[in-house]
């Protein structure tokens, strides 16, 4: 049972030295300091399905409400408009970024995006992710999701740290890139990481190094989502390349000059490379 003391005697002296000495080896909040706002990545939709492009939908009173990023030009790009639909994560399934490490350096890393597959269906993902989950290792969750159909789900804000990504590091020019947020794991790319998955055809729901692929729509979809974002070419890998535990293939079959031959045609990637 739990009782508010209203006498401080010698033994809540006590209680209160060992709490100090507590917080110091101890420290409540170590060295995480999070970050608020992002830019350079894709917006989330506003309502439950939309139709047009989340620029036109920005709700300044709602609390997922983002600034568009200001290399987003859609009245420019291809005719193509996916389908949007927020399905936000418990919030168990996802973090804050921070702009310093558990140890107090200042995390530098230029977002970059991984592309995942989902192996199970979409939905059962997706359900997956509304569900909470109080421990760690069971914590899961991608910023974006796209169907069979090309529908895009927003599933975590993009200034929130997705765990999509365990044991992993991104292989930059300027060598590995990985942050450690909370020394009891691996350090991860998830900190500057924006994660986007496809759904896995019928086909691919085993183990198997291949499948049929994924369909025009969720290519077209894919580009149209990344091309929201400044993130250069050279930083848009997969799950497989930033694996560090040698168990993930994701995305398989995934066809990067389709990928990136859409995702060119937009007028804002130039010198996005
Ligand atoms: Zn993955």
């Amino acid at each position: 049972m739990l009782s508010r003391s209203t006498k401080f005697g010698w033994q809540g002296l006590g209680v209160l030295l060992v709490g100090l000495t507590l917080l110091l080896v101890f420290p409540r909040s170590p060295h995480l300091q999070a970050v608020e706002t992002v830019t350079g990545l894709p917006t989330l939709a506003e309502s439950a399905v939309v139709a047009m492009v989340p620029t036109t939908l920005s709700n300044p009173n709602s609390p997922l409400d983002f600034t568009p990023t200001e290399t987003f030009v859609a009245q420019t790009a291809p005719n193509y408009q996916p389908r949007q639909i927020m399905q936000l994560a418990d919030p168990s399934n996802y973090g804050d970024r921070y702009s310093t490490d558990a140890y107090g350096q200042p995390t530098v890393n230029p977002f970059i995006a991984v592309m995942h597959e989902t192996v199970g269906s979409a939905q059962s993902a997706l359900n997956l992710f509304q569900t909470y989950h109080p421990n760690d290792n069971d914590q899961v969750s991608y910023h974006t999701l796209i169907g069979r159909d090309g529908t895009i789900y927003y599933i975590v804000p993009p200034e929130k740290r997705a765990y999509g990504a365990g044991n992993s590091v991104f292989n930059g020019p300027n060598g590995p890139e990985t942050v450690t947020t909370n020394p009891a794991f691996p350090s991860s790319v998830n900190n500057f990481a924006y994660h986007v998955s496809l759904e896995t055809p019928g086909d691919g729901r085993g183990n198997g190094p291949s499948h049929s692929g994924y369909t025009q729509a969720q290519y077209e979809s894919l580009a149209w989502l990344l091309a929201q974002s400044s993130i250069p070419d050279s930083r848009i890998t997969t799950h497989k390349a930033v694996d560090r535990s040698g168990s993930r293939q994701d995305p398989r079959s995934f066809d990067y000059n389709r990928f990136f031959t859409l995702l060119r045609r937009y007028p804002n990637r130039a010198g996005l490379s």
